[in-house]
């Protein structure tokens, strides 16, 4: 017999209790049943599959790491492995989930006020309410710390938002967009709860991705839209608040790099051991198993640095720095990974119905969104050196 296709070599998993290792498995069982047999079609025609979101509000997994309004309050470890596992299928609906739970809804729940949470947290983590997250701009992506050209200001009545905004994963079906905007009078960072029916709001699909297909990516215009006061994220004073929103977030995607990296290997162990070439399978030749070798090794090495993130997280302890570290290397052996499962692969490597196809082309959105590789890499060089690198 040969042995079994598992991309956790270090069984980490027997580090999670008994119920955490159910809820594993349920979402597991549920991106193997109710995901995989959809994806690469939607993918292909870059189309949303809306009917999963009602199976999503069975499995109770939004939220997760937040206390109160009706979410599950678990470790953020749980949250990682539910990323690892939806990304171990696919990385849209990972993106998806991610940009609705951990963006949107993390925005509200640590920028909001206590009535913002009440009235739309419990709805959102049901998901008859979907969120998405407004940073990114068609002038502005790294940058955004100190030069978003979206700006807000108080009319005496109400907050008139103008500007653009490019990226926003969820934003043509979402119900409600955080948009952050900078304000005219003060030049600080303020977050703002737009609802997609506000008459200055305007959402247009992205064509002709690459990455990520099956995610509804949008160009927003924001035309003197106006937003009342109670709608502005009442603890959102300047960008470092956004920056809470986005450390968070930033573990989460490192254990969707994992995931990506994770559903490659295991497609492409599963392929080599039934593909026969010279009479014989490929996994038995040693420059197949090298690289083998190498995926598994930079995959548990991505798993136990994310564990250990999740603990830092858990205990109070996480820093930007260690979530900036972790979506850089896990991003990093990630794009190694997908590409030497592509390889093993020869010419199926490039073709959709054998999965490693759309893994390499989404790893490449995980390595920009969130903070590019340099970014990220620019957030720990300060807190190593003292230095900031940022500009000249
Ligand atoms: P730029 O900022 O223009 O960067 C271009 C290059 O210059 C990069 O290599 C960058 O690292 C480098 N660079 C920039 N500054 C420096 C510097 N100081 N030193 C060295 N190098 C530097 N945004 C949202 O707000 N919401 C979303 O839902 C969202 N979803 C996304 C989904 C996808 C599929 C993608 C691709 C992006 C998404 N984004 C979203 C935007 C994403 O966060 C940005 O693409 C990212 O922050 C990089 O910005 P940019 O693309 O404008 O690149």
């Amino acid at each position: 017999d040969l042995p079994p296709i598992d991309g956790d070599f270090y069984q980490l998993d027997l580090k999670l209790s008994e119920e955490q290792r159910e809820l594993q498995l349920k979402v597991r069982n549920f991106m193997e049943d109710e995901v995989r047999p959809l994806v690469n079609d939607h993918w292909n025609r870059a189309k949303f599959p809306f009917e999963i979101i009602e199976k999503f509000k069975k499995l109770n997994i939004t939220g997760v790491p937040y206390e109160g309004y009706g979410c599950p309050n678990l470790p953020f470890l749980m949250e990682g492995i539910i990323a690892q596992e939806i990304a171990r299928v696919d990385v849209s609906i990972s993106t998806f989930f991610g940009v609705h739970s951990g963006l949107a809804m993390g925005s509200i729940y640590l920028c909001g006020s206590e009535e913002q949470k009440e009235e739309w947290l419990p709805k959102m983590q049901r998901l008859e309410t979907i969120g998405a997250f407004g940073l990114t701009e068609p002038n502005v992506g790294s940058g955004a710390a100190g030069g978003l050209e979206t700006t807000c200001r108080w009319d005496g009545e109400h907050w008139v938002l103008n500007g653009q905004k490019k990226w926003i994963g969820n934003a043509t079906f979402a119900d409600v967009i955080i948009i952050w905007a900078r304000d005219e009078d003060s030049n600080q960072v303020k977050g703002f709860l737009v609802k997609k029916d506000n008459p200055g709001f305007k959402a247009e699909k992205m064509e002709d991705k690459m990455a990520l297909r099956i995610v509804q990516n949008a160009l927003i215009t924001l035309n003197d839209c106006k937003v009342p006061e109670s709608d502005r994220l009442q603890k959102a004073e300047s960008f470092r608040d956004t920056a809470k929103v986005l450390k968070m977030t930033r573990a989460g995607v490192a254990w969707q790099a994992v995931g990506c990296a994770r559903g490659a290997y295991e497609s492409a162990l599963k392929y080599t051991k039934k593909r026969e070439q010279f009479g014989r399978p490929i996994a038995s030749y040693q420059l197949i198993q090298n690289h083998l070798v190498e995926m598994i090794a930079n995959l548990t090495s991505m798993q136990t640095l994310c564990f250990r993130l999740s603990e830092l997280q858990d205990q109070g302890l996480l820093k930007d720095e260690h979530a900036s570290l972790a979506k850089v290397y896990t991003s990093m052996r990630m794009r190694d990974v997908v590409s030497r499962a592509r390889e093993v692969m020869g010419g199926n490597g490039i073709l959709l119905e054998y999965d490693v196809a759309r893994f390499v082309a989404d790893a490449e959105a995980i390595y920009s969104y969130e903070g590019t590789k340099e970014i990220n890499s620019l957030i720990v060089g300060r807190a190593i050196t003292g230095y900031s690198a940022f500009v000249n």
